[in-house]
């Protein structure tokens, strides 16, 4: 059977996280946050060695640069948008007599020019296309944001509003291809570091629908992405910690990204979620960091 519930409770119990009343939606105590700019650092510490170009994002991005992503069209049931207030005194007295009579006062917001971003490279591909036709070298990028997903689950390491910590590259079909086999490296010497078990395995994204299905079924059949996944609510269904997707020209084109011969760019990325590894830490070494083995303090920088 599952631990699923469990985990979130022990969590919950430790101190380690906090209820919000929504599934998917926590606070985060001084130790997990500690732990987290500890796997951060370990993160910086391989990737730094390629000087990547530091972006942070907010966790909303542009509502026009999201239409444009095509992210409606694969995951719509993920979206999340910004809706705010935008009438006049009469429009505020009905919401706050909706409010009052406990009737759905939100029928009167309207869409922002916000939307939350649903993955930390959403942002970036309008911004390396904006620049003009890439450098010989192509571009590498390491970003950082809160995700939002709408997949409210009471297991822990599936929550709604999370960070993702990514590196991007941009360039040639070999550039894109050669970053991620070298993070795939990386990426499971990282964990052997912290060590955890995990298994790496060939992935598709969750794309909507019927037609989604066949998306999945050839970005799998082409080895599109890669996780490394590890164990943490369930022995049966390890958890993506690390994903490894290569995007071919698909943002490339959809964008107007060129190499500097012309050609379009392909881009790839690796994706680490930063909350799943703490609670993946936090599961097989103990909900007390101090009993932690001393050489996973130690890569972690615990004190
Ligand atoms: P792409 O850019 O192709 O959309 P991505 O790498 O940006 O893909 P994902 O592979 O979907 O995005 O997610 C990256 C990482 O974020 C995952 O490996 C996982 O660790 C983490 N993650 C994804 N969904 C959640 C969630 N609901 N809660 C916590 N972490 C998550
Ligand atoms: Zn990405």
């Amino acid at each position: 059977m599952d631990a699923q519930p469990s985990l979130l409770d022990e969590l919950l119990r430790h101190g380690l996280l906090f209820d919000t009343g929504v599934d998917g939606l926590y606070g985060r105590a001084g130790i997990f946050e500690e732990v987290i700019s500890g796997i951060e650092t370990m993160v910086v510490r391989i990737g730094h060695v390629d000087r990547p170009e530091v972006i942070r994002f907010p966790p909303g991005m542009n509502r026009a640069h999201f239409e444009a992503s095509g992210y409606l069209k694969s995951f719509p049931h993920l979206a999340g948008t910004v809706h705010c207030f935008c009438g006049d005194e009469a429009a505020h007295g009905s919401l706050l007599a909706d409010l009052e009579k406990g009737r759905d006062w939100t029928g009167g917001q309207k869409a922002s020019d916000i939307v939350i971003t649903p993955a930390a490279c959403y942002p970036l591909y309008p911004i390396v296309a904006k620049r003009g036709p890439l450098a010989a070298g192509g571009g590498l990028f390491d970003l950082s944001s809160y995700c939002f997903r709408h997949e409210p689950s009471t297991d822990p390491t599936r929550m709604q509003l999370f960070r993702m910590r990514e590196y991007v590259r941009v360039g040639s079909p070999e550039q894109v291809v050669d970053f991620r086999s070298e993070w795939m490296e990386r990426g499971k010497t990282l964990i052997d570091k912290l060590r955890l078990p995990y298994v790496v395995d060939v992935a598709n994204d969750p794309f909507f629908g019927r037609g989604g299905k066949i998306i999945a079924n050839s970005q799998r059949e082409l080895g599109l992405k890669f996780e490394l996944l590890i164990p943490v609510s369930s022995q049966a269904n390890p958890t993506a910690c690390l994903s490894f997707n290569y995007h071919q020209d698909h943002f490339g084109k959809l964008w107007g990204i060129t190499q500097a011969d012309g050609d379009v760019a392909h881009t790839g990325c690796v994706g680490f979620g930063l909350e799943r590894l703490a609670i993946a830490l936090f599961r097989h070494h103990g909900f007390d960091t101090t009993q932690w083995p001393a050489g996973v303090r130690a890569e972690l920088g615990l004190t």
